[in-house]
């Protein structure tokens, strides 16, 4: 996704008001269209001085800190990580009931926590303990094995060689404007509209990269 410099702020893939009501629509277009258009644009004037990272890609960005310029290192971190979450949030979210469209990744679920519902319950769970500002995220590891993890700030499981999944961004700029202080109904709202068929798609190359 999103290839290199100069980044740009894909559009939704559906409409604003799409995941109505489960999360509003302007919530939405503030998300997208401000906060990620302002990683975007602070990630590009970051890179723009530096000709050589022009061809890199936002996974080599975040994954290769140590050949960064110093003086970059933290500007790059936090909103290359920005764009790539926001875009990963986005795109992990559907208008259409996907959860019969998992494939394997249904499988593995039932596998590593038991039942689609002690997963849902541990997602919840950890979703609700991260302190401040951060995400929570399903991933597999190279033998496709699932864990529940969560990052601070803008942080990725890239940098820990996890392969994502899914995730919830649980910014309150995410779900203030709706759920004021309720993050827990935020939670089983985005679990309504969270893409299980991207997530199984993603599973499978996660396993198949990985491997
Ligand atoms: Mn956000």
């Amino acid at each position: 996704m999103n290839e290199h410099y100069p980044f740009v702020n894909p559009p939704l893939p559906y409409a604003y008001d799409a995941l109505e009501p489960y999360i509003d629509t302007l919530t939405m277009h503030l998300h997208h269209d401000r906060h990620l258009q302002t990683y975007v644009d602070n990630l590009n004037k970051a890179l723009k001085d530096y000709p050589a990272l022009h061809d890199w890609s936002l996974e080599e960005l975040l994954t290769n800190a140590d050949r960064l310029p110093a003086d970059i290192r933290t500007p790059v971190r936090n909103n290359a990580g920005g764009v790539y979450n926001h875009i990963f949030y986005f795109s992990g979210m559907s208008p259409s009931d996907t959860r019969h469209y998992a494939g394997a990744l249904y499988d593995a679920v039932v596998r590593d926590f038991g039942s689609t519902d002690a997963f849902f319950q541990r997602f919840k769970d950890a979703a609700l303990s991260v302190f401040g500002s951060g995400y929570t995220w399903l991933t597999a590891d190279g033998s496709g094995k699932l864990s529940i993890i969560t990052t601070a700030n803008q942080d990725t499981p890239l940098t820990r060689g996890l392969c994502p999944v899914a995730t919830i961004d649980v910014w309150e700029h995410a779900y203030y404007l709706k759920h004021y202080n309720d993050r827990a109904g935020y939670i089983d709202d985005w679990f309504q509209v969270a893409n299980w068929k991207r997530a199984g798609e993603l599973y499978r190359l996660c396993v198949s990269e990985l491997s």
